[in-house]
């Protein structure tokens, strides 16, 4: 069913978002600080807030798409959102995010915190595999899933107004660890010949196969027991660094991105290597967590 929605923040993203909500036949107010931005999308059928406190004035599910928290405070401040649900899909940091759905609730409105996993050419596109992680207000959720479908697939992660935030950090995270080992494989065959075309295949299927560590690990928290069906103990693994590092070192190439993960595992080894060396990797991960 069609509903009618405000979108504050018509950047990029924003502008993507409201295409889709637009092409689906959904009401759609709009409101940018930039107004010209806005005249697009009027072409496509939206209404062009003069203010923002007209654009949340004119709708009951108010979503916001700016730059950073910052930014969505001084777009809201003042502004009365008695009855509002508040939908905030601006990236931010789960403790951003709690603070500012304890911002909203005084101000008599339900918050919903979205962290978006997609770029805007994926948005509206299902086969591209987007979606936004939700969390916050389930009844708001649940009031508005189909409208906050339209953009993308949804996934709700928790009551807790951080979740949203704290899954799309911990996935980017994982993803820059990748990207660094990926960027040190090229930097160590740079200027060889070695075309970076050819290594990209085996590089591709070699990150698949090394894929079972995701579901590896997530075993050994669940059971906190890292020692049972080890493929390659940590002993080995920590010997096996050097041979990393000393190659870096033959190839001119700075180990910057992966000596952090070397140096953890070795830690883990020699906290205890008794106990520690028939272990897999993944405990070394219990030496990350402070306090
Ligand atoms: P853009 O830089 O394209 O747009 C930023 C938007 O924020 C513009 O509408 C801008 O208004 C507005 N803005 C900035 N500062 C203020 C302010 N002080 N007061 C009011 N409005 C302000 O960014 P995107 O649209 O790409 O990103 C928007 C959000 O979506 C960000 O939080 C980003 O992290 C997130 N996101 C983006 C992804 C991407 O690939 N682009 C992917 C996943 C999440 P104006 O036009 O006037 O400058």
């Amino acid at each position: 069913p069609q509903t009618s929605l405000t979108l504050l923040g018509l950047g990029d993203m924003g502008t993507a978002l409201a295409r889709t909500w637009l092409a689906a036949g959904h009401r759609l107010t709009v409101w940018n600080r930039t107004s010209a931005k806005a005249g697009p999308l009027a072409a496509e059928g939206a209404v062009a807030a003069p203010t923002a406190a007209a654009a949340v004035a004119a709708n009951g599910l108010v979503v916001t798409c700016l730059l950073d928290d910052a930014s969505v405070r001084s777009t809201l401040d003042g502004i009365d959102l008695t009855g509002k649900d508040l939908v905030d899909l601006t990236t931010g940091t789960p403790e951003e995010a709690r603070a500012r759905a304890a911002w909203a609730e005084a101000r008599g409105a339900r918050y919903a915190d979205g962290g978006i996993m997609a770029t805007p050419d994926m948005i509206g596109v299902p086969e591209a595999g987007g979606y936004v992680f939700y969390s916050g207000s389930r009844a708001l959720f649940d009031t508005h899933r189909a409208t906050l479908e339209v953009p993308a697939g949804a996934r709700f992660v928790g009551e807790d107004p951080g979740y949203a935030a704290l899954h799309d950090v911990a996935l980017l995270s994982a993803m820059y660890g990748l990207f660094a080992g990926i960027s040190h494989a090229y930097a160590l065959t740079e200027g060889e010949d070695i075309a970076p075309k050819d290594l990209a295949p085996l590089l591709s299927e070699w990150l698949g196969a090394m894929g079972f560590f995701v579901g590896n690990a997530a075993e050994r928290l669940t059971s906190r027991d890292f020692t049972t069906g080890v493929v390659s103990n940590l002993a080995m693994q920590v010997a096996a660094s050097g041979t990393l590092l000393r190659t870096a070192e033959d190839q001119g190439v700075s180990a910057e991105l992966i000596a952090p993960y070397l140096d953890l595992m070795r830690r883990r080894l020699t906290a205890d290597p008794a106990a520690h060396g028939g272990e897999d990797t993944a405990g070394a991960l219990l030496l990350l967590k402070k306090g």
